[in-house]
């Protein structure tokens, strides 16, 4: 089957693209994923729309409201190495640090990741936990999603056939945010289909002793990246105790879909969740503002 291929240098060219195919296009920017969906003939695309080169969707910047900026098509090497993320969400640059091997990092994008929506992708939940908004380009201009509205069944998202995704918006943590990425993987990038990772961002109230205000992300528990109100309300005004996390594993049990694979079974991916969240909550706790993030193997 022939695949018609067009290298766009625009969001325009690329919307033009995408419009003219009437849901037969797929985009595609470091092929990670779907070059692999590709060979297996899982995905068998007709025209291929390459985004890789759009200068819009290249660049971190940090904006005069300290809105960080992240172009779709920056690569996870390039987000592990960017100064302004490390100085504005720790969590980002050790999350990225961690994805895969080297090649995988230098190829894959982060928009690449978060529109393929795969419920074990790191990206996507660093995102939840930081109220990030994406904003994605099509023929009728620009569209700004909330990333707690993006992640819609396992592999969909909110975008449109004929839409992409141009840039991610993280706001400036408040004042007294800590954050913590925790992930559990025994094999690394071996073991990328089930991985449990989560993603903490907090504020301790005063006097240090309980936490006053989180959010969280959870990647591995279900069929989307997971972020769960009734978690985050069971976490705040409270000091972190044995009860708390008694009452959050069970909580945590109610909300989990997780998906049994050739490692894990579900029932063991229930346990791993508990104790990783529990550890990246703890991490982010006794933390700093610049504290580290937690792996957790
Ligand atoms: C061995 C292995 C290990 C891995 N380990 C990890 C890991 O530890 N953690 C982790 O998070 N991920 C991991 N991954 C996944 C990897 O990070 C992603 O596959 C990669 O980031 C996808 O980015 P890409 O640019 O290559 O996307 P592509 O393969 O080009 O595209 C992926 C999907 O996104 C769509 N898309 C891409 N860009 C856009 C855009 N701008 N707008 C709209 N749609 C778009 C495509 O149409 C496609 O559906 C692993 C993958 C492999 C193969």
């Amino acid at each position: 089957m022939s695949c018609r291929y067009t290298a766009a240098r625009t969001t325009a060219e690329a919307v033009e693209a995408l419009v003219a195919a009437k849901g037969e296009a797929h985009v595609i920017a470091g092929g990670v994923a779907l070059v692999i969906l590709m060979n297996e003939k899982l995905v068998e695309p007709s025209w291929l729309v390459d985004v890789s080169r759009i200068d819009a969707l290249h660049g971190i910047d940090r904006l005069s409201d300290g809105t960080v900026r992240i172009g779709a098509a920056v690569t996870h090497r390039e987000v592990a190495e960017s100064e302004i993320i490390a100085e504005a969400f720790p969590m980002m640059s050790e999350m990225a640090a961690e994805i895969a091997c080297g090649r995988i990092m230098n190829k894959g994008t982060i928009g690449g990741n978060i529109c393929l929506a795969d419920p074990q992708g790191d990206p996507p939940i660093t995102m939840l936990a930081l109220d990030a908004t994406m904003r994605t380009v099509g023929p009728d201009g620009r569209r700004d999603i909330p990333v707690r509205e993006f992640f819609v069944d396992l592999y969909e998202t909110a975008l449109r056939d004929d839409e992409l995704l141009q840039e991610i918006l993280i706001p400036p943590m408040k004042p007294g945010s800590i954050t913590a990425f925790g992930k559990y993987a025994a094999r690394k990038a071996m073991d990328y289909t089930s991985t449990i990772s989560a993603a903490v961002r907090l504020i301790r109230g005063a006097g240090n002793g309980r936490i006053e205000e989180i959010s969280l992300g959870l990647g591995g528990v279900g069929q989307t990246p997971v972020y769960s109100e009734a978690l985050e309300e069971m976490l705040t005004n409270v000091r972190p105790s044995d009860e708390v996390f008694g009452r959050v594993r069970e909580r945590l049990f109610a909300v989990m879909e997780p998906i049994e694979d050739h490692l894990y079974s579900a029932n063991y991916k229930r346990h791993v969740a508990a104790v990783t969240l529990r550890r990246t909550v703890m991490k982010a706790f006794s933390g700093t503002w610049e504290g580290e993030g937690v792996l957790i193997r």
